[in-house]
């Protein structure tokens, strides 16, 4: 028998059990103790005017520093965690984390004017979290004016109605709202404009293309419109080179993040490269 799963949910580890499975176990195990042993780390990727390039803010994206294997990125552990039921324990530290280092540059007189937290959509799912939420912006002191919560489009829409419920919750703590990678997801119009949103993300997709690719323009002119007509602000992800910024400051897209700037840095760096403290 080849089968993996039993139909009383039974697994069968055979002796022909791939390294890859087995390694995949390795790895459950560890982000179970990553977890216990609070391991994971954030860094920080500037939100930038794309005139002016001051900071307007920092998308705080999750690492994991793992003791044999490096340093290891979302894309391999987000689903992970999601799928073992953890994301919601995973969630919650990575905003804890955020927060908390909102209140560290506060303190250092170091201005950091916005924080955006990626959120899964299956952390949306708990009633329990805008509660959540509440009491960590209470205990770091953190203005929910400052805080950005960020959802992949194409999760959203799935499940448009349980997000439209859960994100009006979010908004009444006073927090902002982001759809990420926006364009990737098939939003519905009508959907769209129900949501309590206060920015659209243009997906690295489009602006990778933006001047050398007619339809990326279109793309990225058309998300800018509609951000428009919708009364929300717009930002462009995976900006890398100059030209394509130009491209989205003329189309009327006002902020921007990619490694045109910088990449995502560690809390020191970012102070070091992009902080100066008030007199
Ligand atoms: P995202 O939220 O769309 O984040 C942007 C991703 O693009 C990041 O990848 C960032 O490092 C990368 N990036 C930034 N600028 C550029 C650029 O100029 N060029 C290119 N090629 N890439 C750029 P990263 O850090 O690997 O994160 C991947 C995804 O994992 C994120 O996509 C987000 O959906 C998810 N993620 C990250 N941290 C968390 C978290 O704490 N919780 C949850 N639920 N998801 C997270
Ligand atoms: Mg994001
Ligand atoms: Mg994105
Ligand atoms: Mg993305």
């Amino acid at each position: 028998q080849t089968k993996k799963s039993g139909r009383n949910g039974f697994r069968f580890f055979e002796p022909a059990m791939s390294e890859g499975a087995i390694e995949r176990l390795h790895l459950e195990h560890d982000l179970r103790l990553a977890l216990q042993r609070d391991e994971f780390i954030l860094h920080y990727q500037p939100q930038v005017d794309l005139t002016t390039g001051a900071l307007m803010g920092v998308e705080a994206l999750c690492r994991w520093p793992h003791p044999t294997l490096g340093m290891l990125l979302p894309s391999l552990f987000i689903p992970m965690a999601e799928e073992l039921g953890l994301i919601d324990e995973l969630g919650l530290k990575v905003l804890e984390l955020g927060c908390r280092q909102m209140a560290t540059w506060d303190a250092a007189g170091l201005y950091v004017p916005r924080l955006a937290i990626n959120l899964s959509v299956r952390e949306l799912e708990r009633s329990e979290l805008p509660g959540q939420i509440a009491e960590i912006l209470a205990c770091t002191g953190l203005d929910p004016k400052r805080l950005e919560l960020e959802v992949t489009e194409s999760k959203l829409m799935r499940q448009a109605d349980m997000a439209i419920f859960a994100l009006n919750a979010m908004r009444t703590l006073g927090v902002t709202l982001a759809i990420d990678d926006f364009g990737t997801g098939y939003s519905s119009l009508s959907y769209l404009k129900r949501l309590p949103l206060n920015r659209l993300k243009i997906d690295r997709s489009f602006v990778e293309g933006l001047t050398q690719d007619v339809n990326d323009d279109s793309i990225a002119r058309a998300i800018i419109a509609l951000a428009h007509t919708l009364g929300l602000e717009v930002l462009a992800e995976g900006i890398e080179v100059r030209e394509q910024a130009d491209f989205l400051f003329r189309e009327g897209c006002v902020e921007g993040q990619g490694y045109l700037y910088d990449r995502p840095l560690m809390p020191d760096e970012l102070a070091a490269h992009w902080l100066k403290a008030s007199e």
